[in-house]
């Protein structure tokens, strides 16, 4: 510099003096500016006007953005003598591009977040792809969101931005839904003239995701509550159906033998009148955790009536079937239950059919419940298996 006029000491905060000799380096704020400053020089060295953007450093250490104008001088011999350079301050243009650009950010971000929460039926999932979403939008760093956490102190997402430290705003929140805290979220918001405005996103974006993981987790729960017996936590009657529908379309792609087990307590009607129908239900809780333990964790169990199960067995032919009908037979035979009232001793009889080419599921449940009642005539405490599906249908 050989001069610069007092506006331009106004805006860098150097006296005169100071910048007398010195180079714009003086004021450069990044590495990189200098490729910059290279072509600047490049440009007017060349005898060519050069306007473009430098973000610079005053002398308090604040930064602005200045819009430079720089032009070569000639003297008469038409040779580069000095140079003319006019800047503008144009920090408050570029925060406010920058604020209105994020604003935009925030209804594309809500718009985007409603989409993944309709679409969600997993939580984890769910927060997985929304932390991608949010982080890019915004341009926040190292951005999570523990659910397991709902104990760490944190502010809630309404707060001011907590004060900076090394050029980021560290953020611990507490992720609410209404007023019950349902995990924390930590990120870095950078320190720039426009974090207040990334901190304001990120919270409407929080309160959003805290929304749509509740939703997923009422809906799971109504899910479980719709198939699922209360009692011993096998599939209700609708949900078995379901579930053997679509065993018996994987079957028909695999051709690997299926059966069912139809399964109903001896002479429960006896229990309950002489202990009386909470010991009956103590009986259907430990019979539910026996049938539990004896088939494998492929087996699909369903409490289809009040002490009526079946069992899918999948990969499972007649005689396998019968060998896991007699187990647990034999096992309900073996076992003394226990209920408030007293010891109680009970039978099973079931009934087993396989599944016939070509049949579906109901007509494989009703050989199977013909195969049933046939064990309660032939006495009980019986496993029958099914007629072919030929003599079923006859
Ligand atoms: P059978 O050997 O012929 O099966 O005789 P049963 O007495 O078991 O007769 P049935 O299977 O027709 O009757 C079922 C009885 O089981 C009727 C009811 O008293 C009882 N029961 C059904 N659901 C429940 C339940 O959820 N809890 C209790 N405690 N009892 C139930
Ligand atoms: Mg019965
Ligand atoms: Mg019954």
């Amino acid at each position: 510099y050989i001069w610069v006029n007092p506006a331009y000491i106004e805006l860098t905060g150097y006296a005169l003096d100071e910048l007398f000799g010195e180079t714009p380096a003086l004021l450069r704020v990044r590495a990189d500016d200098a490729e910059l400053e290279e072509r600047m020089w490049a440009t007017v060295n060349a005898g060519q006007r050069w306007r473009g953007e430098f973000r610079q450093r005053r002398k308090d250490g604040s930064i602005y953005v200045e819009e430079k104008t720089i032009a070569p001088v000639t003297d008469d011999g038409g040779r580069i003598s000095n140079f003319i350079e006019i800047t503008q301050d144009v920090s408050q243009r570029r925060r406010l591009e920058e604020e209105q650009a994020l604003r935009l950010t925030e209804l594309e971000l809500l718009h985007e977040l409603s989409k993944l929460a309709e679409k969600a039926t997993d939580s984890q999932r769910l927060i997985a792809e929304a932390i991608a979403l949010i982080r890019n939008d915004i341009g926040i760093y190292d951005f999570s969101v523990d659910l397991d956490d709902v104990a760490t102190r944190a502010e809630p997402v309404d707060q001011p931005l907590p004060a900076a430290g090394a050029g980021f705003h560290p953020i611990l929140v507490a992720l609410q839904s209404g007023t019950r805290r349902i995990g924390t979220a930590r990120a870095r918001i950078p320190a720039d003239s426009v974090a207040p405005v990334r901190w304001k996103v990120l919270g409407t974006a929080l309160a959003q995701l805290a929304m749509a993981v509740e939703r997923v987790g009422l809906v799971s729960e109504l899910q479980r509550l719709a198939t699922t017996d209360s009692l011993t936590g096998f599939l209700n009657r609708r949900a078995l159906f379901a579930e053997l529908t679509v065993e018996i379309q994987r079957f028909r792609r695999s051709e690997a033998p299926l059966s069912v087990l139809m399964l109903d307590l001896d002479h429960f009607k006896a229990i309950n009148d002489t202990f009386g129908h909470a010991a009956g239900d103590f009986v259907l809780f430990q019979l539910a955790a026996l049938i539990k333990n004896t088939v494998r964790v492929v087996d699909v169990v369903g409490r289809v009536g009040g002490e009526e199960f079946v069992v899918v067995l999948p990969d499972t032919d007649l005689e396998g079937a019968r060998l896991a009908a007699e187990r647990i037979r034999s096992g309900v035979t073996a076992t003394v239950m226990e209920t408030p009232a007293g010891m109680v001793r009970i039978t099973t009889s079931i009934g087993v059919a396989e599944l016939a080419s070509g049949e579906d599921a109901s007509n494989l449940l009703l050989r199977a419940d013909r195969a049933l009642y046939a064990a309660k005539r032939d006495g009980r405490d019986k496993v029958v298996l099914a007629a072919s599906a030929d003599a079923a249908s006859s």
